[in-house]
């Protein structure tokens, strides 16, 4: 073992390395920034386009680093789900979200959903469900008012063991959604068999939905299923009024996207909800 400076230790392996540095450097990292509190959880409205409805909101984890700037989620939370620290995030933007919550639930200014991503290692290892009823209690807010969005990836396993955990999760009283449907893997047939409350649908096929009729016939079939399955749908990626029409007309009323809105701080929320409904 090798000391590289700081508090940076290295198994000395030459093909191994930069990748042993890399990952030890990072990790450090990622653990002093949540001590120094640089994670924040923003808010990103989804609307009901036919009541004009704020009727929920995603979380979604920022990180500024003091030195590097912002990061993106998509750079660092692969990371933090291969070397485990997802399970301190997650737990981070659980807590801020239900507080959060709760704290516009006492003052009347949101009562909606609030949609949480989990990442399926976070089914693996911790007690998931614990920790959610925990928190609910903690911060005294409903369980109903909780959706907890999952990739399809979730269903890759063979064995029903992050099923079952879903089932539970749904038990508490939560619903779940399905994030980025249809870029993942789970064949149509397993979706009738999965404890599923909501369908949303990936920002690729709402990109062209507008000039592409195969993206369009898509995005159709999905309305459909979702409406025989009696599951919800929501479309992502909403950027363009051309696209909010069409997926009204196809019966897709429920968006979210830069079209309404960003994702954006707790108070810049606060600002956005009262101009929305001016
Ligand atoms: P996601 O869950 O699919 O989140 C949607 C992403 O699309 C967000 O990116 C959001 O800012 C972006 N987005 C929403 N509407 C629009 C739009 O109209 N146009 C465009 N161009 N983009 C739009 P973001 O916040 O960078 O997050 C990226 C991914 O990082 C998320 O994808 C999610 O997979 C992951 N992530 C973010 N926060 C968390 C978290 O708290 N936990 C976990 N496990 N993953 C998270
Ligand atoms: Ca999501
Ligand atoms: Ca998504
Ligand atoms: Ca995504």
């Amino acid at each position: 073992v090798k000391r590289i400076g700081g508090n940076n230790f290295c198994i000395f392996d030459p093909k191994q390395k930069q990748n042993i540095l890399h990952k030890i450097e990072l990790e450090n990292i990622i653990h002093q920034s949540i001590d120094n509190k640089e994670f924040e959880v923003w808010y990103q409205p989804q609307i009901n386009a036919k009541t004009r409805e704020v009727y929920g909101v995603e979380c979604l984890l920022r990180w500024q680093h003091p030195q590097h700037g912002f990061v993106s989620p998509e750079l660092f939370i692969p990371i933090a789900e291969r070397n485990g620290l997802i399970k301190e995030l997650g737990e981070f933007v659980l807590t801020t979200a239900c507080h959060q919550l709760r704290q516009w639930q006492i003052n009347d200014i949101f009562t909606g959903m609030m949609a949480i991503n989990v990442s399926p290692r976070q089914f693996d290892r911790d007690n998931l469900v614990g920790l959610l009823r925990k928190t609910l209690a903690e911060a005294a807010v409903p369980a109903h008012c909780i959706e907890i969005e999952v990739t399809e990836s979730i269903f890759a396993k063979e064995d029903n063991f992050h099923i079952s955990i879903l089932e539970e999760i749904r038990n508490l009283g939560a619903k779940i959604a399905i994030d980025d449907f249809g870029t993942g893997y789970s064949s149509l047939a397993r979706l009738k068999q999965l404890p599923i409350d909501n369908l949303k649908i990936d920002k690729s096929f709402i990109d062209h939905i507008t000039s592409s009729d195969k993206d369009l016939s898509i995005v159709n079939a999905l309305c459909l299923l979702s409406r025989s399955f009696n599951i919800d749908i929501i479309a992502e990626g909403v950027e363009h009024q051309q696209q909010a029409n069409l997926l009204q007309q196809l019966g897709c009323h429920n968006h979210q996207g830069y079209l309404y809105g960003k994702p954006m701080p707790a108070k810049a929320f606060e600002q956005w909800l009262i101009n929305f409904s001016l």
